[in-house]
């Protein structure tokens, strides 16, 4: 008999879990897929740079359709909301988002993939027109559509994160003059403060006056007659504005699981163990809508992000499918760019790190990525955080207009191999002028922190 597979969520999580279930020979089921949306398995991530207009066709940003998931048997349903869970009856409701129209499906094991939404803060006059948020396909073209509107000279974008960024690089590299405010002290808060400072003059510096950062104050209402006009901070700033992007967070979709009794943790998201197994017998979750193990915390955390979306749903389908696979947590590791300027970290800033009891030693230098003769040489500043006591490798930032992001992979690698400072420096890394410095930058903070704990 075949096994009776649903999946709620179509965007990442719940299409790998798809696509693996489709690839696993030995597994007989029927597999069928509820998403809400009218669209599966798009990129999500590719959003910033489609309203930038790198990406012409918002078609580009598919990964798979829904007719290539049917020609291998797996059955998609759009426009299907799941309303609730009965889990002793192995039962979903699914009602249709046209005609609303509800009817029972029944699972042998159910994937929860229902993801995040963007949170909104507590504004006046949210229900203006030309007020945006960004998560799903259709956000994109709308945005896009406003900004490249004649009207258009101005934008405002609520929240400094790092989709704050990246709609801020899409909005400055159309010549839109563009002012972000970050309630926080500081843009991009996951970084620590002094690099995330840099990271503020730097985007102004190459923004050469054409972008303004506001932090320290919240947006507390939006002005016009049908369509935003201006915003109002709490510290009395007025800002006229032809549009606005919210991009000031997310949250878990997770009331039906709640409703469910499925246990939640972090963040409300759900609580899975490193098979992605819920509390709930034949209940497994994948992707945003879970909380993740913090490698080098070892306590829950929740971050989501595409990059895990996908492993977890590999790990989730393997475990459905009845064979065993276990995913280990993760360390958060995250790439953006301004305009060529990467910014990417790993692990724990040395600010995370010392809320949970490490005795941190860091290191940070700014440094030439190539050989500094060669004429693609750029400058990156990397913070390297460690552990005094157990010498081991706590995290990394890395930012520049060089190759930061390669950098990161390598202290990510390190610190998933549990290594310490001293095996790290010497670490057979490859060189060659247009590619690295003879003693890769990387090393040498490995080497100046070695210095720090030896001296
Ligand atoms: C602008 C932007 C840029 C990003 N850039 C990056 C990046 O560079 N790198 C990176 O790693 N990550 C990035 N991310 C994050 C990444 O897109 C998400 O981590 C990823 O989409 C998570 O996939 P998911 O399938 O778990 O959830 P989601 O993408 O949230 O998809 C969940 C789906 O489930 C549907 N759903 C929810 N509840 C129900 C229900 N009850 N019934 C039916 N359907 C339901 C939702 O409508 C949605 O379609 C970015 C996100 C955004 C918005």
């Amino acid at each position: 008999m075949k096994t009776k597979v649903v999946i709620i969520g179509g965007v990442a999580a719940g299409p790998k879990i798809t696509a693996k279930l489709l690839r696993t020979k030995d597994f007989d089921c029927e597999i069928n897929l509820y998403t809400e949306e009218d669209m599966i398995s798009y990129s999500a991530c590719g959003l910033p740079y489609f309203v930038e207009g790198l990406i012409e066709n918002p078609q580009r940003l598919i990964v798979r359709r829904p007719e290539q998931f049917e020609e291998q048997g797996a059955h998609i349903h759009l426009n299907k909301r799941c309303i609730k869970i009965l889990p002793e009856e192995h039962i979903v409701l699914i009602q249709d988002t046209l005609t609303g129209i509800v009817e029972e499906v029944q699972y042998d094991k159910l994937a929860l993939a229902t993801g995040a939404r963007p949170v909104l803060p507590p504004i006046k006059n949210l229900h203006l027109k030309n007020i945006f948020t960004v998560r799903k396909v259709q956000d994109g073209i709308n945005i896009r559509n406003k900004m490249r509107s004649s009207d258009t000279k101005k934008a405002v974008i609520v929240g400094g994160g790092y989709i704050g960024i990246e709609m801020l690089e899409a909005f400055y590299l159309n010549n839109i003059e563009t002012h972000m405010i970050e309630m926080n002290d500081y843009i991009l808060p996951i970084f620590d403060s002094e690099i995330s400072e840099m990271i503020k003059a730097e985007i102004l510096r190459m923004s050469e006056g054409k972008v303004k950062i506001t932090t320290s104050d919240a947006v507390i209402a939006f002005e016009g007659e049908e369509c935003v006009k201006r915003i109002i901070t709490a510290k009395g700033q007025i800002i006229e504005t032809d549009m606005v992007v919210i991009a000031s967070g997310v949250t878990p979709n997770t009331e039906i699981a709640r409703a469910a009794g499925i246990e939640l943790g972090v963040s409300n998201a759900i609580r899975v163990n490193n098979r992605m197994q819920t509390n709930i017998k034949d209940i497994y979750a994948a992707g945003d809508c879970t909380e993740n193990f913090h490698l080098v915390s070892k306590n829950y955390a929740w971050i989501p992000l595409g990059s895990t979306a996908n492993k977890e749903g590999r790990c989730a389908a393997i475990n459905i499918s009845g064979k065993y696979d276990a995913f280990p947590g993760v360390l958060g590791s995250a790439v953006t760019r301004y305009d060529g300027f990467t910014m990417s970290l790993t692990g724990l800033t040395e600010t995370e790190a010392k809320k949970f009891g490490f005795d941190t030693i860091s290191s940070t230098m700014t440094k030439k990525d190539k050989a500094g003769y060669m004429p693609s040489a750029e400058n990156i500043t990397i913070k390297l955080v460690a552990d005094k006591r157990s010498k081991k490798i706590l995290g990394a930032q890395a930012i520049g207009c060089g190759d930061a992001d390669k950098r990161i992979n390598t202290v990510a690698s390190a610190i998933q191999s549990d290594q310490t400072v001293d095996e790290f420096l010497h670490l057979d890394m490859t060189y060659a002028p247009p590619f690295s410095t003879a003693v890769d930058p990387l090393l040498s903070a490995a080497l100046l922190i070695n210095n720090q704990i030896y001296s």
